[in-house]
């Protein structure tokens, strides 16, 4: 574990809304101080309904919330300190950006020059200076954003929630507010809890992602872990892009080795370092590891011998959908520029040790 203060634990939390829909299920989570948390999964998870019963908009049919230490589980809102950032940024439109960021403390009766100077120095921060006497209505979305983050910050909360703050935004302009929410976590030392749908923001922002899947917590780990060591099939799946292979495999014991027919390889076993050895298992490689190869080497690289299928070349990689002889495709990425056609032979080599193995039957990792 580390050595930060635990500042928000979620114990067997579950949520289950008057439809009887399930939208979480006891759920464990701990939030650390200072850290960026992004909530990842498919949509209808349960990140939302997670971060909102974190915030206090909703409350858990079962299980308990703690703010260090302390049971929040049915507190209001407002007495939490937790402040949500919402997608639509619920500004005052007919306001000023000045009286937007106002709104709180003067709510608050903090005094009227107090208000002023932390107003004039979060502008600051957040480079809205220059902004300050437009209405909320006429600035472009990632000042409106700005705005959202600097009124919510002004309320000085232990943790700001964030629900998939950058979906309005396109795709360049995403990239830059992620590098400017990330520098923000820095500039503010906030605890943030980040939902997000998108492997790539989670990847990028987060110091913890926390994978979910039918309200239920599948995985949580720093982004390199849970890419490198992903414990289930299906964060294995989830995370990155392209999505790894998954090749079904027979065990044959005798002579210890495993074979993707699909596939058309065979590699051994011992070179797995498998926790249990199954008849049936599945076996993932990443697209990036699976490498153009000669057809015959003498590096006792596996090869896997196909056909290309699909060429889609991108700036920096090729992906390649390669139906391989055994009558499975699978999906290689590989530098740019890639010379290749549909319908050209091809052989892809790959290290044992970059494969991961799963029980087709609980789902989970056995290598
Ligand atoms: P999305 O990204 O689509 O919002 P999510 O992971 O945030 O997905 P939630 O919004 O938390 O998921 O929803 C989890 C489940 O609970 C879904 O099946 C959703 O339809 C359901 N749900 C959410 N809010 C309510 C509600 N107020 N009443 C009934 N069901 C709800």
């Amino acid at each position: 574990m580390s050595e930060h203060e635990v500042l928000i634990r979620l114990e067997r939390v579950s949520k289950v809304f008057d439809d009887g829909t399930v939208a979480v299920k006891e759920l464990d989570l701990d939030i650390e101080e200072g850290a960026f948390v992004c909530l990842l999964g498919p949509s209808g998870c349960g990140k939302t309904t997670t971060l909102r019963m974190i915030a206090g908009l909703e409350h858990p049919t079962t299980g308990e919330i703690y703010l260090r230490g302390e049971r929040i589980t049915h507190w209001p809102p407002q007495r939490r300190k937790a402040g949500m950032v919402f997608q639509s940024y619920a500004l005052f439109e007919h306001m000023t950006v000045h009286d937007n960021l106002a709104f709180g403390l003067k709510a608050r009766r903090v005094p009227r020059r107090q208000v002023r100077e932390r107003v004039r120095s979060m502008a600051r921060q957040l480079e809205l200076d220059d902004v300050l006497r437009v209405r909320a209505s006429r600035v472009d979305l990632s000042t409106m954003q700005r705005v959202a983050v600097g009124r919510t910050l002004l309320a000085e909360p232990d943790v700001l929630l964030l629900d998939e703050p950058l979906n309005n935004f396109q795709a360049g302009l995403r990239e830059q507010m992620r590098v400017q929410l990330k520098s923000w976590q820095y500039q503010f030392g906030r605890t943030m809890v980040y939902v997000t749908h998108d492997q790539e923001e989670a990847m990028t922002l987060g110091d913890r992602i926390v994978v979910m899947r039918d309200g239920q917590v599948e995985q949580i780990g720093e982004p390199a872990e849970v890419y490198r060591y992903p414990t289930t099939l299906f964060v294995a799946g989830f995370i990155g892009l392209p999505p790894m292979n998954f090749l079904p495999a027979r065990f044959d014991a005798s002579a210890g080795r495993l074979t993707m027919a699909g596939a058309g390889v065979e590699v051994d076993a011992s070179s797995l370092r498998l926790d249990r050895a199954l008849e049936e298992m599945v076996v993932g490689v990443r697209p990036g590891h699976l490498s153009p190869a000669e057809e015959e080497g003498a590096d006792g690289r596996p090869r896997i011998r196909g056909r290309v299928e699909l060429v889609r070349p991108t700036a920096a990689k090729t992906i390649l959908d390669v139906k391989a002889e055994g009558g499975q495709t699978v999906r290689a990425l590989v530098p740019s520029p890639f010379s290749t056609a549909p319908g050209d032979p091809i052989t892809l080599a790959f290290e044992p040790r970059h494969l991961v193995v799963f029980d087709p039957s609980t789902k989970r990792r056995i290598s």
